[in-house]
């Protein structure tokens, strides 16, 4: 190889290396590590379009079988007091071990993203309410008993909501009902709680 062509290489992979960088700064949370709001969209539209376009066509199907999507939406309860009592640095702290605790616990396949200050959204490819809802409850209770404020013994707590595919045929809407279902594990249920969307009365849907 030339000396130039050696540069021209090195150019390359260095040019190759600041997209990536760039990339990871456009689609993912620095703090949580997570995928921020745009990452997460990115990802789920696509599923969707691939959900979309295998039930449009048979032949597709036989390669791509998912044929579902349960979100979860979390929202970290008194996330404000804890702040107040404990400071920023602390509060910062929780939500990186809350993030944590969710990636343990669900699939490498499955993704999941930070929606807002503390609220984290977790897209299950694949699964249906009832499997959702489960694994939903399995990560309240695990992040109940592993999560402590640091420095002391008060419990961390989350109200999630679940929602599942269904008929729905845009991110956007899903989104929708996993949040309703979890203002209603928080004020319905008084937090630290699962609703699944199925449970909400037609009046709050
Ligand atoms: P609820 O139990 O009803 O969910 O009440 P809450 O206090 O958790 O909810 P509220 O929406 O009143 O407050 C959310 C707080 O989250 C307020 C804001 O200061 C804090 N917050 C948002 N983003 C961050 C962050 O990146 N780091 C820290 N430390 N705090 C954050
Ligand atoms: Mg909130
Ligand atoms: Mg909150």
């Amino acid at each position: 190889m030339t000396e130039e062509l050696r540069k021209i290489k090195q150019e390359l992979y260095k040019k190759d290396i600041e997209i990536r960088e760039l990339r990871t700064l456009t689609t993912k949370d620095p703090l949580t590590r997570l995928y921020n709001r745009r990452g997460f969209e990115e990802e789920a539209d696509r599923l969707f379009k691939d959900i979309t376009f295998a039930r449009q066509n048979p032949e597709a199907r036989k390669h791509f079988y998912i044929d579902s999507i349960s979100l979860l939406f979390f929202d970290i309860d008194n996330f404000k007091k804890l702040n107040d009592a404990y400071g920023h640095k602390i509060g910062d702290q929780i939500l990186k071990r809350v993030s944590e605790i969710i990636i343990q616990k669900v699939r490498s396949i499955d993704f999941v993203g930070r929606w807002g200050g503390e609220e984290i959204i977790a897209a299950l490819v694949g699964s249906h309410e009832k499997d959702a809802y489960q694994k939903a409850d399995e990560i309240r209770k695990a992040i109940k008993s592993r999560v402590r404020v640091p420095g002391s013994d008060e419990p961390v707590t989350v109200s999630i909501g679940v929602a599942a595919l269904d008929g729905v045929t845009n991110l956007g809407e899903l989104v929708k009902r996993s949040d309703k279902a979890m203002y209603s594990a928080k004020y319905d249920k008084g937090k630290d709680n699962v609703v699944k969307y199925s449970e909400l009365k037609d009046s709050v849907r």
